[in-house]
């Protein structure tokens, strides 16, 4: 690769050539191949006026609502939307967040604050919520304490969950779908006990808060259970626009007080912020604002009848497939699938991948087998024949080559590591051996992932996270 010469400005068609060469390297954003990551609604009109808003808004800044009040009032818009989509009361007011990480983070954040005497506060969530909550802990300085899941169900258990809670709880956070299993938690029980107790319950609807509303027969979720006090729901996932936006939703202002943030000590402006960022692009907003008016709730009824269909589509398919099947059955547009003893699925992973499909490797966890995760869109919806056959030429040649061996020796020696332990060159020699050293201290990660996946998949997740760090950090070097 030749250096980038900074210092000559490029002309316009060198730089678009250029960003053309590196977007060609990415995976699809359109075409319903891409399974995880991406959202496609396969409405080009849509696309095309959320672009338009995202440029046209995207010196804006959301830093100060009475200096760019078309912000304020298309978040105001978003919010009251929502508001009637999540059945909140009239009393419901809300923010429009940077994603359902920051949507979560502020979730936890006002609960800390609201509970100003708890010196130790703890969150109580069962172990399938979201890995932003975990995140949320670790900045805010919370516990997270996890509770298993119904083994058969996937879903929460509100009697394990209501046995942990104590005097420090300041918040039940609850899913709507989970991401990794697709399943709807008991959210009426888990309300119900966080009503009992006096504690916040948050239902974490960053994937499925803009499918489930406009689905049949949905088992109850949302505001419309009075113990809920907030729901996060993600725009840029299944209401179709760019990135960059979610929405968080109290039951009142007074809930939502804690997220708040003031700043007068020091000698600038007085800082004033609804969420972590300050200095925030109008863009996203603008871009939801202008895709969620040019699909509609029609639209949307549309768009989400044809993913849960399709949904439920692939997973009929799935049961005709020898060697795959449905982890649980999907109350959403999530699937997980898992293999039986004859393959693996980070072979069906890879072999996916082979044939043009990205599908997601989700590694086992507290006895939960390893699965293929599954996001159906819209779009996906036209090509279910062609995606159940790749799934059936995937198993069978999954099936062909066998399971991945990892050695065993090597799986109980990795297991005898401690995370907490490990300096950089052990980590680069672990990497040699796990397959993904390159050149002078860089990784390098091969197309086939399956060797090192199921490595990986045996590891403690402890051991996982510094592993894939180190990854991360050398990457980015
Ligand atoms: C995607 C997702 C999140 C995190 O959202 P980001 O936008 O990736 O930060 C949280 N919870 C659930 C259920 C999700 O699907």
């Amino acid at each position: 690769m030749t250096p980038i010469e900074w210092s000559r400005p490029a002309g316009a068609e060198e730089v678009r050539t250029a960003l053309a060469d590196l977007r060609a390297g990415d995976l699809p954003t359109h075409g319903g191949r891409t399974l995880s990551y991406v959202y496609d609604s396969g409405i080009a009109a849509a696309d095309e006026i959320g672009r338009e808003a995202l440029t046209s808004f995207a010196a804006t800044n959301g830093l100060d609502p009475t200096a760019f009040p078309s912000l304020a009032a298309m978040e105001s818009d978003l919010v009251g939307l929502a508001r009637d989509l999540l059945d909140a009361p009239a009393s419901a007011v809300g923010v429009a967040t940077s994603g359902g990480t920051e949507s979560l983070v502020l979730a936890v954040l006002a609960a800390r604050e609201g509970a100003p005497h708890v010196t130790r506060p703890q969150v109580v969530v069962p172990e399938t919520v979201h890995a932003a909550v975990h995140k949320a802990g670790h900045l805010l300085g919370v516990e997270v304490v996890t509770v298993p899941v119904d083994p058969r169900t996937f879903r929460a258990d509100p009697e394990a969950m209501a046995a942990v809670i104590t005097d420090a709880t300041v918040l039940l956070v609850v899913s709507a779908p989970s991401y990794a299993h697709g399943v709807i938690d008991p959210v009426q029980e888990v309300a119900a006990l966080a009503a009992a107790r006096g504690i916040r319950c948050h239902v974490d609807a960053c994937i499925g808060g803009w499918v489930l509303p406009f689905l049949e027969e949905v088992t109850p979720w949302n505001f419309a259970l009075d113990g809920v006090t907030s729901v996060s729901v993600d725009l840029h996932k299944y209401a179709y626009t760019p990135k960059g936006i979610s929405l968080l939703l109290h039951r009142d202002p007074g809930l939502r007080r804690g997220h708040f943030y003031a700043c007068a000590d020091w000698p600038g402006y007085t800082v004033l912020n609804t969420t972590l960022q300050s200095t925030k692009s109008g863009g996203p907003l603008a871009a939801a604002w202008a895709v969620a008016r040019a699909i509609g709730l029609d639209g949307y009824r549309g768009l989400a009848a044809r993913a849960r269909t399709a949904t439920l589509e692939v997973a009929a398919a799935v049961e005709e497939i020898d060697g795959l099947r449905v982890v649980v059955p999907p109350d959403s547009t999530l699937l997980a699938l898992t293999t039986d003893e004859r393959c693996d699925v980070f072979t069906v992973a890879d072999e996916m991948g082979a044939r043009g499909w990205l599908v997601q490797p989700q590694m086992s966890f507290a006895g939960h087998p390893a699965t293929v995760h599954l996001s159906l869109c819209a779009a996906t919806a036209s090509r279910v024949g062609e995606l159940a056959s790749a799934l059936t030429e995937a198993t069978a040649e999954a099936v062909r080559r066998g399971p991945v061996h990892v050695d065993p020796q090597l799986a109980a020696a990795a297991g005898q590591l401690d995370a907490a332990t490990l300096d950089d060159a052990a980590l680069d020699g672990l990497l040699a051996v796990a397959g993904l050293a390159g050149d002078s201290g860089r990784v390098t990660v091969p197309e086939r992932m399956a060797e090192i996946n199921a490595l990986l998949d045996v590891v403690p997740p402890p051991l996982r996270e510094s592993l894939l760090t180190a990854v991360l950090d050398r990457l980015t070097r």
